[in-house]
């Protein structure tokens, strides 16, 4: 997904002593903090998001818990074959290449380093069957931390390997095709003692939100846990309406009392 955001200034810009001076920052120091972002709703991965946040707001439990979590490699491997891994009922068939056959879903194992798999051919053929080609499975090697420094042919040569184990009647079967793909940090690691360190959608920055799998939502890091999170952050906007209105009036109102500088760029909308 990606990170939408309405600024009217960098949030970098709050790393400024004179915003934020204390450990425990005052009433002024949070509006200020809350006017360098006039509106705000990130929605990145673990790595990204730290990328963004100011350095001074680690002061904040809310956003230093968020460097408990880490982003944890992944290693997607595709493997095509020539003929139909996953095809379990009829042997002779699944060594033809005229009829695409074997298990159309999203498979999960405990017994290989890929805990889910598919053979897209099979479950996204309009991208990935092939005429006179067989299988592509696609193994997502996670944690993919012992695979992270071997060289590709012996990532391959492991997960072909453990693909036999799965399903031994495909004893026989050649790899035609391969790739892997490396990501040093994707998912957030979850771990024992790691799920009060996911932050909530709503952070103490009041018109800061969050967004993302790894915010803090019924599900594990997942497709659907993105959306779920989306769904809380947009009630989240929602409910803040009165709020966000009401702490602009009081940033007027510090603004023309103490002649704070006021933001110079105008609000502008991006999507990246
Ligand atoms: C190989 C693989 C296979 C997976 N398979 C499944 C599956 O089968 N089913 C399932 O449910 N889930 C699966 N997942 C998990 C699922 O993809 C994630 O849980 C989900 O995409 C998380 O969504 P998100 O919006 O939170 O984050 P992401 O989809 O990671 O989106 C975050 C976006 O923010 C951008 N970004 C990060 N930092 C910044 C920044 N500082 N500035 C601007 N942009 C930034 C990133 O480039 C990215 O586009 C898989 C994940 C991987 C890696």
């Amino acid at each position: 997904m990606a990170i939408l955001v309405l600024a009217r200034q960098q949030a970098s810009q709050s790393n400024s002593p004179s915003k934020v001076q204390t450990s425990t920052p005052s009433l002024r120091s949070y509006v200020a903090m809350d006017a360098h972002l006039r509106f705000c709703w990130a929605a990145c991965d673990v790595p990204g998001f730290k990328r963004l946040l100011p350095s001074l707001w680690r002061e904040m439990k809310f956003f230093n818990n968020i460097y408990e979590l880490v982003g944890l490699p992944v290693v997607t491997v595709q493997l095509r074959y020539n003929g139909w891994v996953t095809e379990l009922q009829d042997l002779e068939r699944s060594r033809q290449l005229r009829q695409a056959l074997g298990l159309d879903n999203l498979l999960y194992t405990p017994d290989a380093d890929f805990p889910c798999f598919a053979d897209l051919a099979l479950t996204s053929p309009e991208d990935y069957y092939r005429e006179g080609q067989g299988s592509l499975l696609q193994c997502v090697l996670t944690p993919g931390d012992p695979y992270m420094p071997l060289p590709n042919d012996e990532i391959i040569r492991r997960v072909a390997k453990e693909v036999l184990a799965l399903f031994p009647s495909s004893q026989g079967l050649e790899v035609i095709w391969s790739s892997v793909v490396k990501i040093g940090q994707s998912l957030h690691r979850e771990g024992p003692g790691k799920d009060p360190f996911r932050p909530d959608q709503k952070t103490p920055v009041k018109n800061l939100f969050l967004a993302g799998s790894y915010t803090k939502q019924d599900y594990i890091d997942s497709m659907e846990g993105a959306t779920l999170s989306g769904r809380k952050t947009s009630a989240y906007i929602c409910n803040a309406g009165e709020e966000l209105v009401a702490l602009r009036k009081q940033l007027a109102a510090f603004e023309s009392q103490e002649q704070m500088e006021a933001p110079t760029t105008d609000d502008e909308l991006s999507v990246v």
